[in-house]
């Protein structure tokens, strides 16, 4: 039998991609590729003011930054269009006349109103807060208490968000509405629409809360983040999508480095908790650590590529085999993309080492020992780590000398850093040549 779930992620225009926003894509997204439904994308934009096409684009792009792609939406049309509410008008008119002819809403100055019932319960099933029951006479009130009709279309013609939301829902066949628990306030008033229709319920998932470090409501400024800047922070699709995943959610077994592919079976709407999730910045940087390392390097290649551009390094003579292999040197090492192009400058530029090193920690007294030690280091018969450390256990013990002694200036002249790899690895990487040329630059062969 064909699977004929149907999700949806329905973002208005009028911001880009933020962490919120591509959480509940991301779970949408989880949800339909676990299940092999389909996963719906649908414009909300009828707030005229407010909505752009722009944000919309960045929205997409936001999506396809994280992976997310759609089966259905507004460049993607199936049965089920138009999928920007702006275009479906007809729908809205269609079923607020049957609203209305049915004595269920009515006319005051131009809007059109749904009368809310008084004395019934609403009662829905959400798949992550459990049991949720409402007095119909407490679903829309005002301030004073009384009984608030809901607006369903605007003296301008225009739907309001509780009542397109359910018309589209119902008409596009979305059977699991998967959004933040922000909604759930709202989702007794779109039921009583449902109710008043007689339209088949979904069923109902809302996501928990997203708080800031600090365990307060996320601030605008943080909520506001938009996809594209975590990209500029550093951060790979893959660790943000992990870590998104992992904000309310975690596999049964605590696996918390995951794929893609991984994420897709694991993934299981009962375990996501209704617990608020905190937006951990460190766990950010590990996770995405940890996806870095298992990423394929070509592809982390891509990425780091315009970071050392960035950093104004000319990458330009060098082979997608030596810049990789780069990459793999560096062992795992750096947490972001942005520290890793950063740490692994030196096996581009020999400039940068130079602006960092000066050598003048070495003192002149050594300086013969080390000369003698790196001039037999690189006729060492094969370049490599292993041979290079063998080499150099052996040659300290019979010169008295230490592995300290020899390798820490060693590690100075080829990366102007204190800490980096294995010097030999590094060595091995820059080949024997380049570290002829950085040792006679520090007169150290
Ligand atoms: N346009 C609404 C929002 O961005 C959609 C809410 C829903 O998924 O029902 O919050």
């Amino acid at each position: 039998m064909p699977n004929n779930t149907r999700v949806r992620f329905a973002p208005s225009p009028t911001g880009s991609l933020h962490i919120g926003g591509a959480h509940t894509a991301l779970f949408n997204w989880l949800y339909a590729r676990h299940t092999g439904g389909t996963f719906v994308l649908r414009i909300e934009d009828t707030d005229k003011e407010r909505s752009t096409p722009e944000y919309e684009q960045s929205i997409m792009d936001g999506m396809r930054w994280m992976g997310l792609d759609w089966d259905e939406g507004p460049d993607k049309p199936a049965g089920y269009g138009p999928y920007r509410q702006s275009e479906r008008m007809e729908s809205y008119t269609k079923y607020a006349e049957q609203l209305l002819d049915a004595g269920l809403a009515y006319k005051d100055d131009g809007a059109v109103l749904f009368k809310v019932p008084s004395g019934e319960t609403i009662t829905f099933d959400d798949e992550v807060y459990g049991q949720i029951s409402v007095k119909s006479e407490n679903a829309s009130v005002n301030q004073d208490g009384t009984i608030k009709d809901i607006v369903i279309l605007k003296r301008d013609g225009m739907p309001t968000y509780n009542y397109a939301v359910v018309i589209d829902d119902y008409t596009m066949n979305i059977n699991m509405v998967i959004r933040g628990e922000d909604h759930i306030i709202n989702t007794p008033k779109q039921l009583l629409i449902y109710h008043a229709l007689g339209f088949e319920i979904p069923k109902f998932a809302h996501l928990p809360m997203i708080l800031g470090k600090d365990k307060k409501k996320l601030s605008k400024r943080q909520g506001a983040t938009s996809v594209f800047e975590y990209n500029d922070l550093g951060y790979l699709p893959d660790g943000v999508f992990n870590f998104l995943a992992l904000l309310g959610w975690s596999p049964k077994d605590g696996q918390e480095v995951f794929t893609r592919s991984e994420a897709i079976k694991l993934f299981d709407l009962g375990s996501v908790t209704k617990k608020p999730a905190v937006l951990d910045i460190d766990k950010l940087n590990h996770i995405n650590q940890e996806q870095m390392k298992i990423m394929d390097p070509q592809e982390l290649l891509k990425i780091i590529k315009p970071f050392w551009k960035n950093l104004g390094l000319d990458i330009n003579s060098y082979s997608d085999d030596y810049l990789a292999s780069s990459l793999q040197a560096m062992g795992g090492r750096g947490q972001t993309t942005l520290q890793l192009a950063e740490y692994s400058d030196y096996f581009i530029s020999f400039d940068t080492v130079k602006e960092r090193y000066k050598a003048d920690d070495i003192k002149e007294e050594i300086r013969p020992l080390l000369k003698k030690f790196y001039g037999e280091l690189l006729e060492v018969a094969d370049f490599t780590p292993q041979t290079m450390e063998a080499f150099t256990r052996t040659w300290v013990e019979s010169n008295e000398s230490s592995m300290k002694e020899v390798a820490l200036p060693l590690r100075w002249a080829l990366t102007g850093r204190k800490v980096s790899p294995g010097v030999f690895e590094v060595a091995a990487q820059l080949g024997r040549e380049e570290c002829r040329k950085r040792l006679a630059y520090y007169n150290l062969i």
